[in-house]
């Protein structure tokens, strides 16, 4: 979908801190990070939410999800790591292409999903290429 801001990182044409991809799935931070290494992991093929998404995507998505788990768990040790997946605008959804969120969390934390202050460049492209390395054994 031309308008869909994550297909067009998975085309190329917008970029993204890009930590795995293989030929079904993509994972990247996320720019609005509500902790370091917040990472989203998407299907390359364009579906809207859970209820649209194909089960050979779903079973994709949820194997990198894990694989990314563990790169987060290995390189960053957070306290804890939530896995979060919002569907449709009443649960939050704000960007209409499925995506599952990884987020580091620590002990005491207060969570606050969409905080909308941008990550710091230098930090995010930092822990995007150690997560890279993390991923490649
Ligand atoms: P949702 O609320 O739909 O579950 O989450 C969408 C997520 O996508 C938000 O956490 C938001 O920060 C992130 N996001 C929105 N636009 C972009 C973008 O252009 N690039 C990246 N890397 N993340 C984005
Ligand atoms: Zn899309």
């Amino acid at each position: 979908m031309s308008d869909c801001i994550f297909c067009q990182i998975v085309q190329g044409r917008a970029n993204c801190h890009r930590v795995y991809e293989d030929d079904e799935v993509l994972a990247f931070l996320d720019i609005f990070p509500v902790s370091p290494g917040h990472v989203l992991v998407i299907p390359k093929e364009h579906a809207v939410d859970i209820f649209d998404l194909e089960e050979t995507s779903a079973q994709a998505v949820a194997r990198v999800a894990r694989k990314v788990a563990y790169a987060v768990e290995e390189t960053l040790r957070p306290d804890g790591l939530m896995v979060a997946q919002l569907n449709r605008e009443a649960a939050g959804q704000t960007v209409f292409h499925y995506h599952m969120h990884l987020i580091p969390r620590a002990a005491g934390d207060s969570m606050a999903m969409h905080t909308r202050v941008p990550g710091d460049p230098g930090e995010m492209a930092g822990i995007a290429s150690r997560l890279v390395v993390a991923l490649e054994h």
